[in-house]
């Protein structure tokens, strides 16, 4: 039974096997299910009983290809890794001098915990922590990103930093908590942008899951008028319902940069959120800003792409890179989602057991049945047989 020194457990309650399974990858696209030890949590972590883990594109980025993932100092295939990092679940063990939170307690998970060390990580930017992917042999910087530079979340029970949870809503299903970080990345974004957008305009390009959600956020924050822009219209659609004032079809309407500046009276808008990672998404979020506006960067482009400096420097525009959920923003967007300020589940399409990952890897990444936001659940049967009961 597990029952490491140190650590506070509660077998009646939560019991917590020895070993669990998880799935490693092996070769690029090749997952396999195996079974590894359940770890145990050090000063300041808890073990987390993954209850709901989403996927991301990020997670497809790594699986295929390896980055932004850095395992022992390199790609990260075929080194026992396991990926996932969009989950949620129950807090069931306590390391050592843990009373932040407790046994039984219903968490959504932040992905860096950083290394808790460097300057970037003190300012409360742990997404660009300094040491990032520092944690293995003589260079260990204790650097935790989960799915990224640590193990993920494609597994039961996972053990993470205090500083990385974010306490949810009993109300709240487990498919929304996967989400928290989802909307909480789009927060970041707004935080980065000066945050206050009462009133002010705001343009999100691309209806993927972040950019759905940083249209709720903006809308939650006053943000008027609220722009989506894509090319499909169920997603679209799915904007609206979020809170977007109006839509643009890319394919109806090729001159989107004329097309935004029209609906805000011709002058463009006050913000930019660029999540689609087109190759003209930049220069075209550059001109729908007004003089003086700000463009935040969320999605990570493919290739390398010119850039019309001149128009950026010539009309005083700002653009900020943001990686991931930093400045607590998770906590932020968690207030918005109890207080139902938007229906974050919107996005929310397909859920599949644990052990059919490759199953929802393929639903997420060739968009089966219009799909957005697919979880997967380690005890789905579970779960689902205590409903019925
Ligand atoms: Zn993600
Ligand atoms: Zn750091």
């Amino acid at each position: 039974m597990y029952a490491p020194a140190g650590v506070k457990t509660n077998h009646n309650e939560f019991p917590i096997p020895d070993s669990q399974r998880a799935w490693v990858l092996g070769d690029p696209g090749q997952l396999s299910i195996a079974t590894k030890p359940v770890p145990v949590p050090k000063k300041a972590e808890v073990l987390v009983r993954i209850d709901a883990v989403a996927i991301c594109a990020t997670d497809l980025e790594i699986i295929y290809h390896g980055p932004p993932a850095s395992i022992q100092g390199g790609m990260p295939f075929n080194k026992n890794f396991t990926p996932g990092h969009e989950y949620m679940g129950t807090v069931v063990a306590l390391g050592p001098g843990v009373d932040e939170y407790g046994i039984g307690q219903r968490v959504a998970v932040e992905i860096h915990a950083g290394c808790g060390q460097c300057k970037r990580c003190r300012e409360g930017m742990y997404t660009s922590c300094h040491n990032y992917g520092l944690n293995y042999g003589d260079v260990d910087k204790g650097h935790r990103a989960n799915g990224f530079t640590t193990d993920g979340g494609f597994c039961e029970y996972q053990v993470n930093n205090i500083n990385t949870l974010v306490a949810i809503a009993d109300e709240m299903s487990d498919e929304e908590g996967t989400l928290v970080v989802t909307a909480g990345t789009a927060m970041y974004a707004l935080t980065e942008l000066g945050g206050l957008v009462a009133g002010e305009s705001v343009c999100v390009t691309g209806p993927g899951p972040i950019g759905l959600m940083a249209v709720a956020v903006a809308k939650a924050l006053g943000a008027q008028p609220v722009i989506l822009t894509g090319t499909r219209d169920n997603r679209l659609k799915i904007g609206l319902d979020l809170g977007a004032d109006h839509v643009v079809n890319i394919h109806k309407e090729p001159d989107v940069v004329a097309a935004v500046k029209k609906l805000n009276g011709g002058k463009g808008v006050d913000y930019v959120v660029e999540c689609s990672a087109a190759t003209s998404a930049v220069n075209d979020a550059v001109r729908m800003v007004n003089r003086g506006g700000r463009v935040c960067l969320a999605a990570f482009a493919h290739e390398e792409v010119p850039v019309d400096v001149a128009h950026i420097v010539r009309n005083n525009i700002y653009v900020y890179g943001i990686r991931g959920e930093g400045k607590s923003a998770t906590h932020r967007a968690e207030a918005f989602m109890k207080q139902k300020r938007f229906d974050a589940t919107k996005i929310h399409t397909h859920t599949f057991p644990l052990d059919d990952l490759p199953t929802a890897i393929r639903y997420a990444k060739d968009r089966v049945e219009d799909a957005i936001k697919v979880v997967v659940k380690a005890n789905m049967g579970a779960a689902q047989k205590e409903a019925a009961e």
